[in-house]
């Protein structure tokens, strides 16, 4: 299983994540990144590895379980 965490307090307001996965991230109303859902299924994994690897400032997280 694969989990994501992201931290609000070094997101940089890039929406980078949002775009390219609206159905696991979000942005609360001062734009910063909320995940909407923590273990998305398998197909989106790749894609939530590359939004990790995307994030200016390293503020996904993902641990396999
Ligand atoms: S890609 Fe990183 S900096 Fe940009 S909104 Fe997502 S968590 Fe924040």
């Amino acid at each position: 299983m694969l989990r994501v965490t992201a931290n609000p307090e070094t997101c940089a307001v890039s929406s980078l994540c949002v775009y390219r996965l609206p159905g696991v991230f979000d942005q609360d109303e001062d734009g910063l990144v909320v995940v909407l859902d923590e273990t998305p299924e398998s197909p989106l994994h790749e894609e939530v590895r590359r939004a990790a690897r995307g994030c200016p400032t390293k503020s996904i997280h993902v641990t396999e379980e």
